[in-house]
């Protein structure tokens, strides 16, 4: 059976575990860092190894794309140097007096930059209140909207858009629509199989998951005129990612589908034993039959709600800080996706203007055994 044809019968997640090129002399099982940075020409001119400059494209970073694509059941992947070099890149794709809307609830970083990028480049911008879809609906009717985004789950309370419903309106209002899907992975969701054009992702998070390559995705589900303007704000402002970072991100994602579906059942179990507690409010995540997105994230996400979750505390923001600073095997830092847990008291990181209730601490459920975990999360809720 030729390679290409079992490629096809197999499933995305052995894909991943074998992916990358494998088909070297020397018979690797893993496949080789790809430093070069120019390919040769054979004495026609031509390129037999289908590649002349790395800022175009190289071996270096085509190997994880081609399992991206693959994941998110798109047509094309491109790799960026960070999730936010993705986004500006489809920020770039638009052209002065494009209207773009963004949730109002989103990774906060992203919606700063999407202000300010809207601000100084003449594009419209508006707001709709994720995830009401009458909201959306109403702002899609009242201005033409070229790039409706979608962040699902959203952070940092975790709500759910209907991917599939948000699609469909914004097509029939002529308007194109990205999905970061950062939160979710490819694993849960496949937000182009649901209708919609582009996903983004900071692989910095789960596609790599182990905390140490900072790099971005976008896949699209169709070639057209907005595609290839990303395509060439990637190739001529050259957010590629080096080879070496390419390489380790390959190297994560061969574990994405068992890190993400233990992070999962690790974060359901939280969810439910922290609901309980009375020292906790509301613990927000899209698994628990409460949260407002429930029944959508049972019809969009398969096989888990993802390793993110919210609490908030009864005793407001002094409660939620001192539980940060006394949590020993989860660590306080940013950024979310990886093996080891992590918490973030997000009111006080996006600072002036968040909508983050200051009560609520944010916690990326990694891989440890949940024991572990509840543990460390009950000393430090009731020393
Ligand atoms: C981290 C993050 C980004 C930005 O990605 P970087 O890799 O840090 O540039 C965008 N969206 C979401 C949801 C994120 O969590």
């Amino acid at each position: 059976m030729s390679h290409e044809k079992l490629k096809r019968e197999i499933s995305t997640e052995t894909q991943a575990v074998h992916s990358g090129h494998t088909d070297v002399p020397s018979r690797d099982v893993v496949p080789p860092i790809y430093p070069a940075t120019t390919f040769e020409r054979a004495g026609d001119g031509s390129y037999p190894g289908h590649h002349m400059y790395a800022r175009i494209s190289s071996p270096a970073y085509e190997q994880a794309e081609s399992l991206l694509r693959t994941l998110e059941n798109g047509y094309e992947a491109l790799l960026f140097s960070s999730g936010m070099a993705a986004g500006s890149a489809l920020l770039q794709a638009l052209q002065t007096g494009d209207r773009i809307l963004a949730p109002q609830f989103m990774y906060w970083g992203f919606r700063g930059w999407i202000k300010r990028f809207a601000e100084d480049w003449g594009l419209g911008l508006g707001f709709y209140e994720n995830p009401r879809l009458d909201d959306l609906e109403k702002q899609l009717c009242e201005r033409p909207t070229k790039l409706l985004l979608i962040e699902t789950p959203a952070n940092p309370t975790w709500e759910l858009t209907d991917i599939r419903a948000a699609s469909e309106l914004a097509h029939r209002h002529g308007a194109l629509v990205a999905v970061d899907s950062t939160a979710a992975s490819p694993v849960l969701s496949q937000p182009l199989s649901l209708g919609a054009d582009v996903v983004l992702h900071s692989a910095t998070k789960y596609l790599n998951g182990h905390s140490d390559v900072i790099a971005g995705v976008l896949v699209t589900r169709a070639d057209n005129a907005f595609w290839q303007r990303v395509r060439s704000a990637r190739t001529n402002g050259g957010a590629i990612p080096g080879a070496f970072e390419a390489w380790l991100l390959m190297r994560g994602m061969r574990t994405l589908f068992v890190r993400v579906r233990t992070a999962s059942a690790n974060a359901l179990t939280i969810a439910q034993a922290l609901q309980k507690h009375p020292e906790v409010s509301r613990v927000l995540y899209p698994g628990l039959p409460d949260h407002a997105g429930h029944a959508i994230a049972q019809k969009q996400m398969k096989g888990g709600f993802g390793g993110m979750l919210s609490v908030r505390f009864a005793g407001g923001q002094a409660k939620a800080q001192a539980v940060a600073a006394r949590l020993r095997v989860f660590k306080q830092a940013t950024s979310l996706g990886s093996v080891e847990s992590l918490v973030e008291h997000r009111a006080s990181v996006e600072g002036a203007g968040t909508f983050c209730p200051d009560d609520l601490l944010r916690f990326s459920i990694g891989i440890e055994p949940v024991d572990d975990l509840l543990a460390d999360l009950y000393q430090a809720i009731e020393s």
